[in-house]
């Protein structure tokens, strides 16, 4: 929503202000010009009195004085605009306030004193949409010594009528009656091309390769023919065909005569807010019945919860997190959906305070108690499950679908209609779900889930006796139950485990096997990552007698705790079949969701378990099974040991596909483009399909865009490998030459840190503002946003940035990648190598990796720019990643800057001229 423009005209604050770029740091007095100061005499200023600033943190690190604070422009726009977007620099905040950008660092003190004045001028307008609970939330906020409280108090008015505490205001949601289960329905090409119409408008262009798509994709909504057999198509759609409306056409035509739902499962947030907005084309914003039929569904551990939030305002938290609290309450009262993680919270605001406590306010730990909450009927959580039980369309990620399929609480939701966009990233994201870790941290969550927290530990958090006091007074042997699994916990690491495994002093069965585990991942690693700082691993093969017996006696522990578990589960469900008079519809409710949090801890012991009693035995083809000490820059922060399936796409297949009707797997690079061609049978391995029996559906729907007159490939020959003067200084000529408007991607953070330290200075004096993952504090969606902005602006980056941006148009005019994308030489990435074809495997990540970096360049129709690889040994077959027809040529990096400089403007034929590849 664009913020109202002010009644009154607003004034310039007279606070003085300060900012600081990689190009200079300016103050500015409150009545004053603005000078330029050294960084020295800068945090002077600002150590002496608060001053006017955006962006803390980032500011900080300019600076290098990372106790910085003063009067945050972020935290006052956090008050006064609440659930609204800005991207956090000066000009971001200038387009919120429809305010003239700053031109240059030197203006941006004087912008901030307009900016501030502008923002308080708002909270004296009558239509002040955000008004109702601000004075409140003030009052607390002066109490917590917040330095804007004392600033904003003249401005904002006490109600006539006391104001409503967030927990009442806050709108309950309904219970419904469960869907019926959905018509068969089969739709005609003819009907889906009428709703593609339909969507894309009268006078929009037809286009036959969406069309074509379109009616590839009605064929998984046909009835199911046999029980655990599903529709299974796996559809390719170069970049700009319109996949998004190509899908929704039958989706929601499906949808409407089926009464089903259909889930659209993506892995970028970026996806996820397009999809919103492409899908107000097919339904409303509301049915009649005010409810919505469109629903975006993440991860419980997204979404706020009004238990932990209330438990934080109520002196849970302290100091800055406890004002952290106060602003999230009131973005509560306005956030559309309450997802703190890509929802409406901005981004920035965990940065600003501490991003901890932004995770301790969500339900991270499944210690939710359901019905037993005062707030369940208005949690945020409980609201999305019931809206999507409801709706039409689900737009979800690709862990939730997979969990939800694994271990829904409510089978009624599961999944059956299902489009995976993104769908190369199923495989890792399959990965990650079916994966088994038993360390250090893991085993102490478990603890304090099933014991509570240790003694000294502040919050509300509870174990399980206190969770569920009520059946252990009424129900002997579930009490029983209960005190044996805390008993039985003592075996799990307690606060401090990682100190005394440092000592050899461990405490408990697991604590010992992790002493093991550590002792032998360092006697044999030879990775090279010791000397480094990095993480250690080592096979689980091999291990000796002695290794054997701590992973036998912690198995038998684990066993310990889980045979009462399952013994309490049991008691659980006697009680739901044969109720006691007390138990109401909400206890009834709690006590589901309890069963519910037990199913999901057993499997784990049993996982755990599974993965010891395996050690020293015959190896299991199906498992990659190993050892690790997880370390940032030499600090060791876990250890434990891990366990994945050779193939995750198997665990899919069984938990996804076969309880589903129809599936469909979509993506601009779904299959590897090996130098013969299109992969089809490896991507047809890689569906998971073949574990079911089923032979998938295949479409393919070539781009619309002229890739060989609008991008370059450019394989700079020149940049020797190793040399980080040379690749520095390869990045900032580049940089400067194309203005700015580059992403360079990183295979090593290490590096990348290096090379921004060397060239962010020299970039910035002019003009040219570089940002890089990793080193400035902002998290990576906020960095995209905006680099998006300021199309000066250049962006450095790691695997997250390879297929996570989409920037169209003059913002992102170049992709440098500093070396070719090896995978990492893992024991897991050994072993699926080695099953894979050995660098036949190799050959086709890399291939998939540099197809989704170059799909970041062009993105649309009038997109142009230039891919460059600074690689002196690029390998000739993987230059089959790149569409057809790009040129591309291996040249010195001072021809590559002259190409840069030209634009994109070669013909064919003058591209044969120069050395061909
Ligand atoms: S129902 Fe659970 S998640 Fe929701 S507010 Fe209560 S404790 Fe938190």
């Amino acid at each position: 929503m664009a913020a109202p423009p002010p009644q009154t005209a607003p004034r310039p604050v007279p606070l003085p202000a300060i900012h600081a770029s990689h190009a200079g740091s300016w103050v500015r007095d409150p009545n004053g010009a603005t000078r330029g100061v050294a960084k020295g005499e800068a945090v002077m200023a600002a150590a002496d009195t608060p001053h006017l600033l955006i962006n803390a943190p980032l500011v900080a690190t300019r600076l290098g004085y990372p106790d910085l604070s003063g009067l945050d422009l972020l935290e006052l726009f956090a008050f006064i605009h609440p659930a609204r977007f800005c991207v956090p620099t000066a000009k971001g905040l200038a387009h919120a306030l429809d305010l003239a950008e700053p031109e240059d660092g030197a203006d941006v003190p004087e912008f901030l004193q307009m900016a501030a004045g502008v923002l308080l001028a708002r909270c004296e307008q009558a239509d002040w949409p955000e008004r109702e609970g601000a004075w409140s939330a003030l009052q607390s906020l002066a109490r917590l010594r917040w330095p804007w409280a004392q600033v904003i108090a003249p401005h904002i008015a006490k109600p006539e009528k006391a104001e409503k505490w967030l927990f009442s205001r806050l709108p309950e949601w309904e219970e419904a009656a469960e869907r019926p289960q959905p018509a068969q329905v089969t739709l005609s090409e003819d009907a889906i091309h009428g709703q593609l119409d339909r969507l894309t408008g009268t006078g929009a262009e037809k286009r036959d390769g969406q069309r074509s798509y379109a009616g590839a994709v009605g064929s998984i909504f046909a009835p199911r023919e046999k029980r655990a057999k599903p529709h299974v198509l796996l559809a390719e759609a170069g970049t700009g065909i319109g996949k998004t409306l190509g899908y929704l056409a039958p989706a929601s035509l499906w949808a409407q005569e089926a009464q089903g739902t259909v889930w659209v499962s993506t892995f970028t947030k970026n996806l996820q807010r397009q999809l919103r907005a492409e899908s107000k084309r097919a339904w409303p914003e509301r049915r009649s019945d005010g409810s919505p039929p469109v629903v975006v569904r993440k991860g419980r551990e997204n979404y706020l919860c009004l238990l932990n939030l209330e438990d934080a305002l109520q002196g849970g938290f302290g100091g800055r997190a406890a004002i952290l609290a106060q602003l999230v309450a009131r973005w509560a009262a306005y956030t559309r959906d309450g997802d703190m993680i890509g929802g409406d919270l901005p981004g920035w605001l965990g940065t600003l305070f501490r991003q901890r406590a932004i995770r301790s306010l969500t339900d991270q730990r499944g210690e939710c108690i359901y019905a037993g909450c005062p707030h369940y009927r208005k949690c945020f959580i409980e609201r999305a499950a019931r809206a999507s039980a409801q709706a039409d369309l689900v737009i979800a990620n690709h862990a939730l679908v997979m969990v939800n399929a694994a271990r829904g609480r409510d089978h009624a939701q599961r999944p059956t209609r299902i489009v995976f966009d993104e769908g190369h990233h199923i495989f890792d994201a399959a990965d990650s779900t079916f994966a088994a870790a038993l360390t250090g941290q893991e085993a102490i969550e478990l603890r304090r889930w099933i014991v509570g927290p240790e003694r000294g530990s502040k919050g509300r958090r509870r174990g399980l006796a206190a969770r569920l006091a009520d059946v252990a007074s009424y129900d002997e042997a579930g009490g029983e139950a209960i005190d044996a699994a805390c008993e039985a916990a003592a075996a799990l690491p307690t606060e401090g485990w990682l100190g005394r495994i440092a000592e050899n002093a461990p405490s408990g069965e697991i604590e010992t096997l992790l002493a093991a585990v550590r002792a032998i991942t360092y006697a044999r690693d030879e990775s090279g990552a010791l000397g480094a700082g990095y993480g250690i691993e080592t096979e689980a093969a091999g291990l000796g007698g002695p290794f054997i017996e701590h992973a036998q006696t912690a198995a038998q522990a684990l066993s310990q705790i889980r045979v009462p578990l399952i013994k309490l589960g049991m008691r659980l469900e006697a009680m739901l079949e044969d109720p006691p008079d007390w138990l109401d519809g909400q206890g009834r409710a709690r006590i589901e969701g309890a069963r519910f949090s037990l199913v999901w801890r057993i499997d784990t012991l049993a996982a755990w378990e599974a993965l010891l009693l395996r050690l020293g035995g015959p190896a299991d083809g199906d498992f990659v099974d190993w050892l690790a000490v997880d370390r940032n820059e030499a600090r060791e922060f876990d250890i434990g040991l891990h366990r994945r399936f050779l193939d995750p796409m198997k665990p899919f297949a069984h938990t996804v596909l076969d309880g589903a009707h129809g599936v469909m797997l979509t993506s601009a690079t779904l299959t590897d483009r090996a130098p013969e061609g299109r992969d089809w049978p490896t991507a047809i391995a890689r569906s998971g399909a073949p574990h079911i029996e089923v032979q998938p559906q295949i479409a393919e729907a070539d781009s619309p865009f002229d890739y060989a007159n609008n991008a370059e490939v450019l394989i700079v020959t020149d940049v020797k490998k190793g040399d980080l003067a040379g690749l520095a200084g390869a990045y900032a000529r580049i940089i400067e030459e194309s203005e700015g408007g580059v992403l360079g991607l990183f295979t090593a953070i290490r590096r990348m840190r290096a090379v921004h330290g060397r060239i962010a200075d020299r970039l910035a004096r002019v003009g040219l503002p570089l940002y890089a993952q990793h080193v400035d504090p902002i998290d990576t969606g906020t960095l995209v946003d905006i680099f998006r902005d300021e199309p000066r602006a250049s962006l450095l980056g790691t695997d997250a940035l390879r297929d996570g941006v989409d920037v169209p148009g003059e913002s992102l005019r170049c992709v440098v990648m500093e070396q070719v994308p090896w995978p990492k030489p893992s024991i897991l990435h050994r072993a699926r190598r080695a099953a894979g074809g050995g660098s036949a495997y190799d050959d086709s990540i890399i291939r998939g990796r540099l197809a989704q970096a170059f799909g970041r360049l062009i993105r649309s129709r009038d997109d142009k720019g230039h891919f460059i690889v600074l690689s002196p040994a690029f390998p000739s077959r993987l230059l089959s990643a790149f569409p057809a027809g790009v040129p591309v040529t291996r040249l010195t990096l001072d021809e590559a800057l002259q190409r840069v400089a030209a634009g994109v403007s070669c013909t064919q034929a003058e591209h044969e001229k120069d050395t061909p590849v």
